[in-house]
This record gives C-alpha cells, structure tokens and sequence, in this order.
C-alpha cells in the first residue's frame, strides 16, 4: 500500500517502480473520503488531480523526475488563488466567486511538478484560533475529534496531520500556520514578511499576511520554501533578497548556536505547566549539546495582542471594504435598496460575526478622534517592537519559545470569548509584527494526549537558521523515540 515518508522517499520509490503518481492521488481521495468528518477539504479537485498524475507518470517514464516537487500532492487554505478554481475564504460573501488568475505560489508549485489536490477550509477570511469561524462548519482535529484544530489554517493543518494531501499552503498574519501546526503535532513554517510573494493571497492585513507552509519533516518545508521563495513582479512588497538552497544547507556539519528565550513568555501565568516542563527541559539539552542558551527580558509582551489587534483589524476594515456585494459574490437579494442599502444588505448578510467584528474594531480605530489614540500608538509600539528585535539579533542567532500557551482545547470551549481566543495568541504574533521567520516543530505530547510544538524564530530572512536548529531539534527527538 502508499505510504509518504518524506518528498525524498517518494520520488526514490516512483524512479525505482514501487509507485506511480496516480497510485498516490488514489491513495490521498480514498483518504479523503474516510475523513469527512474531520471536515478538512472545503473542494476536491478529484478528476483533475487524477489526469495530472497520469501525465507526469507519463512524462517521468521518458524524462525522469526533471522538478523538485514532481508528483507532490498538495492541498491549498481556501485564501489561496487557483485560476478558474472556486475560492471563498471560508466565506459567504464569496459564494459563487471562481478565480481569474493564480496565486503566484500555486503556479510556482505547478511549474515545479506539484498536483494541486483540493481546497482547504479555514477561518472566514482567516481571521481565527480554531477553524470554528468558517461558513463550512468547524474542522476537526483527527489526533481527538472533540478538540479544535487550531486556526486559522485548520484544514490545512488537519489534511497533513491526517494524511489527506503530502504538504499544505496556508497563511499566516498572527500565527495561523503556527498555531495549528502546533494543535496537530506536525511542522508549520512562516517565513520572513516578503520573502512569499503574496500575489494571489486573499487579503487580511497586508503588512502582517505570509503563505505558510505545513508539512511533516523540514526537509520537505525546505524544498517547497525553494520553490515558492523569492522575487515577483506582481508583488512590490516582496524581498529581491535571493534565495538560498535551503535544501543542501541542510546537510551541513551541526554547529552551535546562541539562544536566546523571554523570560517573561516561559514565567507568563497562562503558559500551561507541562510546557514550561517541556521547553525548560529542551533548554537544558541544548545547552549540554554547546549552544549557548540565555534568559533575555521582553518588556513589550503584554503589548503584544492589543497591538496585534489594533493595527490588523485596521487594515482588514480597508482590505475587506471591496467585498460590497458589486464587484464580487454574494449580492443581497432584497429588492428596491439604494446604493448604500444594498452594500449595506449584501455585507450583513455575507459576513459572519468574527469578520464583522474585526471591521467594527478597525473601523473605530481608524476613525477621526480615535486615529492617535488606538492606530498612531500601535504603530510606535511596532516599532519600538522593531528596535528590541534587532538588538536581540545582534547578539543571538535564534529565539526559542512556547508556540500557543496551551495545547488544542475543545471545540466549542473558548467560542464565546473572544478576548479570550486573542489571548491565545501571544507568542505568535510577535513574528508577524516584526517580520522576521518563525516555525513551530512538532516536539511534544502532553499528558493529555495532544501534541504541541516548540517555537523557533530567527532574524529576517535568515530561514536558512531557522530550519537548520530545527532540523537538530527534530533529529533529537527522533533519537529519544
Ligand atoms: N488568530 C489570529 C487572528 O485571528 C491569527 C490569524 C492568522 O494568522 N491569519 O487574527
């Protein structure tokens, strides 16, 4: 029978016979099928993910493997463009919309070899911590079914967790990559602000979104960063940094590195005890392996969410205001309104609670008398954020924290708080506030049975740092198993 190990494995089995690309698109819809439940897929994209396999297994027995990603099955977060492909956000108010054009890292896996397998659901809009925000009904998280998957990106966390799909794209502007991965037990990778082109991602808030990688290994995390990294011309906020072959970097002799940690994250009174068990014990292997790992103080973390909250909210109350029932999907179908009515009926109607709310929050923040007290503060906290962050930098090659205070809590349980639910996210929106790469690695099990990861943050644009210590940490793991 199919089994997927790593992308290496799997083209060492397609060039020596053992299986074909269409065996593991079989592979994947029949598990697709057995996991409906788990709600994962928002679209499968059955008959075309079959031809495509039968081309390149066609292609490949006169070519050979020729691209890195030949075969590789991949679903995509329902935020991610795919040309004459349905694509809703998790959304009412884009049901019926189908894509004109291509993400620019969806056709970066294609040209690369990939078969784009299905839709993932998500977060309306992926504004959310546990995929309960979606118009598609909550996704499910397969390691206890009664535990949300984490959010936003919660299928597509689920469908690798599970074994629906090889690798997932999904997005990440607070921590939606990492936090699920976290949830799932499998690797979650946001890279630096621009180093993703973002062309084809629909908009939260801008200064802050990042395609996100979910897989099971770093290697594979590695290969598709390759792949989707670097320069576009449809994105102007995208990095010409070029692009370095993570893939072999990660084959280099093990060195040793300086560490640093917050204090405050790992003595924060939410953080749950098992964690800070966990992460303390990490600390004290990597330090008899001769990396330096030392406390620094982190005044700003308190700041963290609100300012998080402030300035994105903001920003999505901007981006979401071209969802006005004309120009896209869902128009209302109440007779005789006016202009304004109508924007005003279509959007009621399109919209979920979540989503209104943050338009609501951002609104006001943005509105006259409020402007300086709410959005012009948040900006000097970012960057004052910013600051902190180089001269961390400037001394460590690596911050290591907790990445969610808790591990997955059941579906359900935090849904009607939302201060709450935000509060969830305070170890991961630093990354997004400041810019720089940040992973979460699938480290851990706690006592009551769900996974949880460890978080690794480095300066920007230093991926090649990031999923080298990650690489050490992971191989560590698997010695003591
Ligand atoms: N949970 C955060 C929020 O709701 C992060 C979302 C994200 O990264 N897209 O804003």
């Amino acid at each position: 029978m199919f089994r997927f190990h790593s992308i290496s494995d799997y083209h060492k089995a397609l060039q020596n016979g053992q299986t074909t690309c269409v065996e593991a698109v079989l592979f994947y819809l029949d598990a697709i099928e057995q996991h409906k439940h788990l709600n994962a897929y928002i679209e499968v994209f059955a008959d075309e993910a079959l031809a495509r396999a039968n081309e390149l297994d066609l292609f490949r027995s006169q070519e050979g493997i020729t691209t890195p990603l030949h075969g590789v099955i991949i679903g995509l977060k329902d935020v991610i463009c795919y040309k004459d492909h349905a694509v809703s956000a998790a959304s009412k108010i884009l049901q019926p919309f189908t894509s004109i054009y291509s993400a620019t890292a969806t056709q970066q896996l294609i040209d690369a070899g990939a078969i784009i397998i299905g839709r993932q659901n998500c977060d309306e809009f992926a504004m959310g911590s546990s995929n309960e925000n979606s118009a598609y009904g909550p996704v499910k998280n397969a390691r206890d079914t009664g535990r949300v998957p984490g959010g936003s990106s919660g299928g597509s966390a689920v469908a690798v967790q599970a074994g629906l799909c090889m690798i997932s794209l999904g997005s990440d502007t607070g921590g939606s990559v990492r936090q699920p991965a976290d949830f799932c037990g499998i690797v979650g990778l946001k890279p630096s602000y621009g180093r993703v082109s973002r062309y084809g991602l629909i908009a939260y808030a801008s200064s802050f979104d990042q395609i996100g990688i979910f897989a099971n290994n770093i290697p594979d995390a590695a290969i598709v960063l390759e792949t989707i990294a670097g320069e576009d011309e449809y994105d102007s906020t995208v990095s010409s940094v070029s692009v370095p072959t993570y893939t072999s970097a990660l084959t280099l002799p093990p060195k040793t590195y300086k560490i640093a940690y917050f204090e405050e994250a790992l003595n924060h009174p939410a953080l749950d005890p098992t964690i800070k068990k966990e992460i303390t014990n990490t600390i004290e292997l990597l330090k008899a392996d001769g990396h330096c790992v030392e406390p620094v103080s982190f005044n700003l973390l308190n700041y963290l969410v609100p300012t998080y909250y402030v300035l994105t909210t903001a920003e999505a109350s901007s981006n979401l205001s071209r969802f006005d029932g004309v120009r896209f999907g869902h128009r209302t179908k109440k007779e005789g309104l006016d202009l304004t009515d109508m924007y005003k009926a279509s959007r009621s109607e399109g919209f979920g609670e979540e989503v209104k709310r943050r338009i609501l929050l951002g609104t006001f923040v943005l509105s006259e008398g409020f402007f300086d007290a709410y959005f012009t503060k948040a900006q000097q906290v970012r960057r004052l954020l910013k600051q902190q962050t180089d001269d961390i930098f400037a001394a460590y090659d690596c911050i290591i924290s907790p990445t969610v205070p808790a591990p997955a809590f059941k579906l359900g349980e935090k849904n009607n708080d939302p201060i709450e639910m935000f509060l969830a996210d305070i170890f991961t929106v630093y990354a997004n506030l400041v810019g720089i790469p940040a992973i979460s690695i699938p480290l851990y099990t706690h006592e009551n049975g769900m996974p949880f990861g460890l978080q690794l943050m480095t300066a920007a644009f230093d991926e090649l740092t990031l999923l080298q210590l990650s690489q050490i940490l992971m191989a560590k793991q698997d010695e003591r198993i």
